[in-house]
């Protein structure tokens, strides 16, 4: 039985006062949810603040981002490491805003997911097809090869140490979500996908929904058989919207 996950990605939003509030009021009241896990990606300045405030609490955290090297001269990046030593559980991976806006390959995005992984890391990685991709009937030939990348790297062993995140990228940001129906047919063709190759860890694995999930949505996208909880972007600023969507994933 999987478990689903309920992870909200900040973006570049949030300031140390902003977020004292939105991070105190998640872990006390999170306290009093369980069947499911939740987490917060913030960003990188953040990640103290949100181990001191969230330690102890039922809501993990993580970052956006992660360097695809280890360590060394390599101006402006963040390693897996130095996130670990913050007390991340998670890192997205491959997010469409970091594909379509600073350049990420799917190799880019292979190698970042390895490294995350040999940290120790979990890795949420992110997949979805463009709307002329999707106009265009190549939504599940994108999403193989995005998926084939990070399987031609890590192996289906390092695949069942993650998190997918399925997000049409015209849905993130849009207000557009994609419907119930169209969300579940790209989750299930994901995890047949990955079954080929191993159908225990296709079963087991989290798979999130991704693009303008709010209160109002969740429930009807997280009642569908293959999705399992969901990436939360706007919404996941917004403490009574991010709750109510948390306890959609509840069940
Ligand atoms: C996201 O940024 O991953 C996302 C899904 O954003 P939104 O929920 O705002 O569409």
């Amino acid at each position: 039985m999987r478990q689903k996950l309920v992870a909200g990605n900040w973006k570049m939003h949030g300031s140390l006062a902003a977020n004292q509030i939105l991070l105190t009021a998640l872990a006390s009241q999170l306290e009093r949810l369980n069947g499911m896990r939740s987490a917060v990606c913030v960003p990188f300045p953040y990640l103290a603040q949100a181990q001191t405030v969230l330690t102890g609490s039922c809501l993990a955290w993580g970052a956006q981002d992660v360097s695809q090297y280890e360590k060394g001269a390599y101006t402006g990046e963040v390693s897996a490491s130095m996130l670990l030593e913050f007390g991340c559980r998670y890192v997205i991976v491959g997010h469409s805003e970091r594909r379509a806006l600073f350049g990420e390959t799917d190799a880019v995005v292979a190698a970042k997911f390895a490294a995350a992984l040999v940290a120790g890391l979990t890795p949420i990685l992110c997949v979805g097809e463009t709307l002329e991709e999707r106009d265009a009937g190549r939504a599940e030939s994108v999403i193989a090869q995005q998926l084939d990348a990070v399987v031609a790297e890590s192996g289906m062993a390092g695949l069942a140490k993650s998190v997918i995140a399925y997000e049409p990228v015209w849905a993130i940001g849009t207000g557009k979500t994609a419907s119930p129906a169209q969300a579940q047919a790209v989750h299930a063709f994901i995890r047949s996908k990955l079954a080929a190759l191993d159908p225990d860890v296709a079963a087991a694995l989290v798979i999130q929904y991704g693009g303008s999930v709010k209160a109002a949505n969740a429930a009807e996208l997280f009642a569908q058989p293959d999705i399992d909880g969901g990436l939360i972007g706007g919404a996941s600023l917004d403490v009574d919207e991010f709750m109510a969507i948390c306890h959609a994933a509840q069940g």
